[in-house]
């Protein structure tokens, strides 16, 4: 184990040596340098791997709301440069093992790599099934550089076997968007009736596997957003309307992934006793003050950080098994820049994956 250490951390790597040079040894990359700066387009040295680290050559990476949040400013990066992007899935084509693990993925292997990067693996969070919420939690494309890049180094402890025989920009959005939709969808617990505020990368994936699981699933998206209302009633939400409207039946459990803090009071006003509301951004804006009576009889309202590798497992296998098909838009590497402002208008529905 590499406790306490953290690998990664400056700008960028040190240029690879002998064994793991790349002919060329550089990269395209889009480079994060200073808050409301668009992406540069920069060439870097091909980063080595660590002990424990996987170079992956990048095949697709998804683009992420928080990614515009880091953009913004709203989510801090402690030290820029950096490169973005936490939804990737990279080929092996060099490794470093450590003595406690020398088995890794064999060479061309696919592998998914997610947000959470690295933990320290000692603290009361990561003994107790909660390393989400690890103190010291380094993210890719936030701490650790991420994978809009041509290639990008990996701790293989976290990344996730990927099957192959699928299309890359199909599998990037469950990296992130399926995976906290995921984990938002596990804080609803058994609810039957389930509304999604904001129908985009994450709700299209966890309306398909909240209706393969039995759940009914309510959609709800910007008034007249009509392509987002089509496609969620074509992947089996039972209605879709705009946020303000009421739901036909009260709802069960609500999760909320537009960054709107106007909708926790919206969103329990259509809930039934004792359900909840899940607030599954990374940033939020300020959520309005809000009568007591929208809480009372056990509505409870609470947020989903990060991500845990079990919830990486499960949700990969349950895609599988409820046949997830993600809705995707594709953008070479160096419109990285297009495809977030895309997705900062609204210009499309489901997922937009930058594809290498
Ligand atoms: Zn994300
Ligand atoms: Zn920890």
């Amino acid at each position: 184990m590499d406790r306490g250490e953290a690998p990664n951390s400056g700008a960028h790597p040190a240029e690879p040596s002998g064994a793991t040079r790349h002919p060329g040894a550089t990269m395209r990359a889009m480079v994060f340098e200073e808050v409301g700066r668009p992406l540069r387009e920069r060439e870097l040295p091909i980063p080595a791997p660590g002990p424990g680290q996987l170079l992956l050559r990048v095949r697709a990476c998804g683009v992420c709301r928080t990614d515009l949040h880091l953009l913004d400013g709203e989510v801090e990066i402690a030290s820029p440069p950096r490169v973005l992007g936490h939804q990737i899935v990279g080929e092996v084509v060099a490794q470093r093992g450590t003595a406690e693990e020398p088995g890794l993925p064999a060479h061309g292997q696919l592998v998914g790599v997610p947000w959470l990067g690295w933990t320290d693996g000692d603290c009361e969070y990561c003994t107790s099934g909660r390393e989400n919420l690890c103190p010291r939690a380094r993210f890719t494309g936030r701490d650790i550089d991420g994978g809009f890049a041509e290639y990008t180094v990996a701790d293989t402890r976290y990344c996730f076997p990927l099957e192959p025989g699928h299309p890359d920009e199909q599998l990037a959005p469950l990296l992130c968007a399926g995976l906290i939709g995921y984990r938002a969808l596990r804080m609803c617990g058994e609810a039957r009736r389930i509304g999604l505020y904001g129908f985009g990368a994450s709700a299209h994936i966890i309306a398909q596997v909240a209706r393969w699981q039995g759940r009914e699933v309510f959609a709800f998206t910007r008034a007249g957003d009509v392509r987002a209302q089509e496609l969620a009633l074509e992947l089996g939400a039972s209605w879709a309307g705009a946020s303000e409207d009421p739901p036909p039946k009260p709802l069960q459990a609500a999760i909320i992934f537009a960054p709107v803090g106007a909708l926790v009071p919206v969103a329990l006003r259509a809930l039934a006793p004792g359900g909840t509301v899940v607030c599954a951004g990374i940033h939020m804006s300020d959520i309005p003050s809000l009568p007591y009576e929208l809480l009372w009889e056990e509505r409870s309202v609470r947020s989903v950080a990060n991500l845990t590798r079990s919830d990486g497992h499960e949700l990969l296998q349950l895609a599988r098994q409820a046949g997830v098909r993600t809705h995707v838009t594709t953008y070479p590497l160096e419109r990285t820049g297009d495809a977030l402002e895309d997705l900062r208008a609204g210009a499309f529905t489901g997922a937009a994956v930058v594809v290498l």
